[in-house]
């Protein structure tokens, strides 16, 4: 939207992947600010209580999730989705040694999961935003440090999908801000997400933390802070941007 002060009526958000770590962090965050937030989940987990199931992997899940997400809208009194956040992700490793097609299984995987499916929402939110005509929407798309630094040798495929999440954001960006489409990227470097069990030793422990001059990872608060700024507040003539948050890890 254009400039949300001259709409009373509070934004409605979806937020996909917001059944845990930094998609709830950033459901429960926008949530706190009075949007109306519409959460996914792959459907594998505890998804429920007014959560949407769908599982990204389906080339098909993104249009039905879209669907229902505007029915949950529309259940809740709400005409139009707002604002969508592209979180939903994967982090498979595909080590080099895997046979040629379980390599190539598991790329296609993370694409889908990745970058296809953001895309695919992406495009059915702009056409939303397009048809509406009534102030256009916001798309916060959570990519990674690795998509300009590049990842560990069993992760080609995650660092290329979120260079791919990265230059796609840009290019709605650039196309759609004459239609009010307002478009940012966030790139978080590690983020404690863990909800049991050590996550610094599930990453590769105190080398890790060597590698970040902050001394600490992030926590997925401060990840949903920005994200939430970029929904609600970030300035239009921000669109575009891509939003760094990595303790200094990766500096550019
Ligand atoms: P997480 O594993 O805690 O949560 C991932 C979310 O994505 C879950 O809600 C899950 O349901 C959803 N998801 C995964 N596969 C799915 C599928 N097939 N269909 C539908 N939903 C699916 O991960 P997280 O750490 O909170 O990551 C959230 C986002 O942040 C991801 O895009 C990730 O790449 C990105 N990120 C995370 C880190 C980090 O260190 N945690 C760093 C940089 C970027």
């Amino acid at each position: 939207m254009n400039d949300r002060e001259t709409n009373p009526v509070a934004p409605t958000a979806l937020v996909t992947g917001s059944t845990r770590g930094i998609g709830k962090a950033i459901a429960d965050t926008l949530r706190r600010r009075g949007v109306h937030v519409i959460t996914h989940g792959s459907g594998a987990g505890p998804v429920g209580g007014g959560q949407i199931a769908a599982d990204l992997d389906d080339p098909a899940a993104p249009a039905q999730l879209w669907v229902d997400a505007l029915a949950a809208a529309r259940d809740a009194g709400r005409t139009r989705i707002d604002i969508l956040v592209n979180n939903a992700g994967l982090f498979d490793a595909a080590p080099i040694d895997l046979s040629d097609i379980a390599w190539l299984d598991a790329w296609d995987r993370t694409l889908r999961i990745n970058l296809s499916s953001a895309a695919q929402l992406s495009r059915l939110a702009v056409r939303h935003w397009q048809e509406d005509g009534d102030g256009g929407g916001r798309l916060v798309n959570i990519a990674s440090r690795a998509a300009y630094r590049g990842d560990s040798p069993d992760h080609w495929h995650y660092a290329a999908a979120k260079s791919g999440l990265v230059a796609m954001t840009k290019t709605i960006a650039r196309h759609y801000a004459r239609d009010g489409v307002l478009a940012y990227t966030v790139c978080p470097g590690f983020v404690d997400t863990a909800i049991a069990g050590d996550y610094l030793e599930s990453r590769g422990g105190a080398q890790l933390l060597r590698d970040i001059p902050l001394g600490r990872v992030a926590r997925p608060e401060e990840i949903a802070r920005i994200a939430a700024f970029c929904a609600l507040d970030a300035p239009e003539s921000m669109t575009g941007a891509v939003i760094d948050a990595n303790g200094a890890s990766f500096v550019r």
